[in-house]
């Protein structure tokens, strides 16, 4: 999958996904069901850059988060880790790959634990492998909180006595503490106010730009992605449907999801002011010229999200239980849906050096 970037990519992500078996009703007698939770991910990720994932909750950022830095075993597909397959790895060789890829979750109080103190939180990575003497693992915990903009002797509080956007910087310490190849962020700023979320997003870029880290920044706030990643990936009900460089995305989306997603984006940070224009409703979505096939007439979605008109079966598609898991998922919603939406799955392809995008009616 020939993308961006010089040289050999740090990440390579094919057709990457996971399933989950959930129970749909109770006794002996249960039944399962199967969520596809990622399916057919594919992507490059160059050493020093910055993506950003973006899509509704559901959409399986989270699911993709965990199976990038193999805290889930993928399904099916395949990850490589320069030059390494690692999908399948377990025991001690899973156990070395550890430190080299770290998460730091949204809400740092629930990975942060509660019985030690920050100092040996921070100095764990160190300490792991007796790779670091105790004392100058300690030592080095002090250096890294004063690098994420705490004070040295913060080493010796509990999580609890740290407010969240401390706990997030402890996570952030901690993450460094591991030098690791690859850092993936699951919506770090999440629980954090706008105040702190400022603070936070300069410190992620001081990171970057000194440790020259390589990561994966997921976050529903658009504007905190654009801000920080070179490329943007757009995920919609598991599957990746847009991916392209951050100021191609922002000037031309092309799916109508990823066009939806920047017309209903709020402004950041938010002020009363801004929320009462971003209270209108989004533009329409914009329909490409070079789009070929006719519209289905009957089905459209106003700019408020509602359909209007008759469903897909009155213009002569055959709509059956699975005929979205047939086509393209987001057919029920598209506005640009044509019969081969309803049948076909759209293919994963290049519409211009670096630009992919998953969709009939996009190029
Ligand atoms: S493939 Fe069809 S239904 Fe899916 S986003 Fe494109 S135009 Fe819409």
């Amino acid at each position: 999958m020939p993308e961006t970037g010089a040289g050999q990519p740090l990440l390579q992500v094919r057709q990457l996904s996971k399933h989950f078996r959930q129970p749909v009703a109770g006794g002996w007698w249960r039944r399962w069901r199967t969520v596809h939770a990622v399916t057919d991910v594919s992507f490059d990720l160059w050493p020093g850059e910055v993506l950003g994932l973006v899509g509704e909750s559901g959409s399986g950022k989270s699911t993709l988060a965990r199976l990038l830095v193999r805290a889930l075993t993928p399904s099916s597909g395949e990850l490589w880790l320069n030059g390494e397959e690692i999908s399948r790895l377990q025991g001690r060789a899973l156990a070395r790959l550890r430190p080299l890829l770290q998460l730091v979750f949204q809400d740092p109080a629930s990975s942060l634990n509660p019985k030690l103190r920050v100092g040996e939180l921070v100095a764990e990575p160190l300490l792991v492998g007796r790779r670091w003497p105790r004392a100058q693992a300690w030592a080095q915990a002090a250096n890294l909180l004063v690098q994420v903009g705490l004070r040295a002797d913060d080493v010796y509080r509990y999580p609890h006595s740290l407010s969240g956007g401390q706990r997030q910087r402890v996570a952030f310490a901690r993450a460094l503490a591991a030098d690791p190849l690859l850092v993936v962020a699951d919506e770090p700023l999440t629980a954090l106010d706008v105040p702190l979320q400022l603070q936070m997003l300069q410190l992620l870029r001081d990171l970057q730009q000194r440790r020259g880290w390589t990561w994966v920044l997921i976050s529903h706030q658009l504007a905190v992605v654009r801000w920080l990643a070179g490329r943007i990936g757009v995920m919609y009900q598991g599957r990746l449907v847009e991916l392209a460089p951050a100021t191609a995305l922002q000037a031309q989306p092309l799916h109508p999801y990823t066009q939806r997603l920047w017309a209903a984006e709020l402004p950041w940070p938010a002020t009363r002011d801004r929320a009462a224009t971003a209270a209108a409703p989004p533009d329409a979505v914009t329909r490409p010229t070079s789009v070929a096939g006719p519209l289905l007439p009957s089905r459209r979605l106003s700019a408020q999200g509602h359909f209007t008109g008759p469903a897909p079966a009155a213009a002569g598609v055959s709509v059956g239980p699975d005929t979205a898991t047939k086509g393209c998922a987001y057919a029920p919603l598209c506005p640009w849906a044509q019969s081969e939406c309803w049948r076909e799955p759209p293919v994963w392809r290049a519409v211009r050096p670096g630009h992919y995008v998953a969709c009939h009616a996009s190029g």
